[in-house]
Parts: C-alpha cells; sequence; structure tokens
C-alpha cells in the first residue's frame, strides 16, 4: 500500500514540475515542451528553466509572398531603401540622410510602378496593332476573307 502512495505521490508532484517548468520555459518565449523535464528531473529541471535567459524578440516570419512585395518596393521587415540616393534605412528612420522622407520614398515608387502599367499597356496595344495590320496585308492578298479578317480584329482588341 505505501508503495502505491509513493507512486502517486510521485506522479503528482511530476505532474506538478511537468506543468510548473513547462509554463516558466513558454513564459521565456520558448517554444518548446518541457514537461517531461519537469516530471522527471523535478526541482533541477525548474531551476534550469528559472535560469535561462529569456529568448530573444524574433519577429514573426513572414510569408514569401509579402517579402517579395517589399522587396519590389526596395523594403525588407526591417528596413526601407531611399530611392533618391540608394541608402537603406531602419524602419524608425523616418528621414534619409539624403533628406528625403520615407514618404517621399514611398510615393516615387508607387508612381514608377504606375507609370510601368501604362507603359505596359501602351507595349501591348502596339503589338495588337501590329498583328491587325499584318493580317490586313493578308486581307489584301486575299488570303483571308474579309470575314475572317473582322473576327481576328475582335478577337485581338477585345482580349
Ligand atoms: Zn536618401
Amino acid at each position: 500500500m505505501d508503495l502505491w502512495i509513493a507512486l502517486i505521490v510521485y506522479v503528482v508532484q511530476g505532474i506538478i514540475f511537468g506543468v510548473a517548468v513547462n509554463t516558466v520555459i513558454e513564459n521565456k518565449g520558448y517554444h518548446e515542451n518541457w514537461f517531461w523535464e519537469g516530471f522527471f528531473f523535478g526541482i533541477i529541471a525548474l531551476i534550469v528553466a528559472v535560469s535561462k535567459p529569456p529568448k530573444p524578440y524574433e519577429p514573426m516570419r513572414e510569408s514569401p509572398l509579402l517579402k517579395k512585395s517589399y522587396e519590389r518596393q526596395g523594403v525588407s521587415s526591417n528596413n526601407w531603401k531611399c530611392v533618391f540616393c540608394n541608402s537603406i534605412n531602419a524602419n524608425n528612420v523616418t528621414t534619409c540622410s539624403c533628406g528625403k522622407s520615407k514618404e517621399d520614398s514611398q510615393q516615387k515608387i508607387k508612381e514608377a510602378r504606375e507609370k510601368k502599367d501604362i507603359k505596359n499597356v501602351v507595349q501591348k496595344e502596339a503589338y495588337i496593332i501590329k498583328i491587325i495590320a499584318q493580317y490586313k496585308k493578308l486581307l489584301d492578298a486575299g488570303a483571308i476573307t474579309q470575314e475572317e479578317f473582322d473576327r481576328k480584329k475582335q478577337s485581338l482588341l477585345h482580349k
């Protein structure tokens, strides 16, 4: 009977230490499970857990997509790039050493992107016109009918 009591005490004590050690380690920012260390090593594990330095803050890992979008803007999670002088500035720096602000820089990147979008549209348009002109040549040469030309033209223009 005494053996059973001793075993129950051992298990209860183990659980208490396990939970305590795990709580201490989680409060220090570690995403680790120390329950069994606490269960088996009791007070020793608790001392080890308490004396462990808190885990240094780690920013959450960003999704690759978000990171890519930041890279396009010349900005990583911790810094931003000044487009005027190409300096990399920490996020808490709002004005670059060249005198331009973070907002100025981001605005310029935005404008550049819009300009590029317009350029892409113009290029696509020019490409379609070129193709239509080639079909017109085929039509004039009698290789395709007016109807075929019209159909092709419609489909190209509404792509
Ligand atoms: Zn700058």
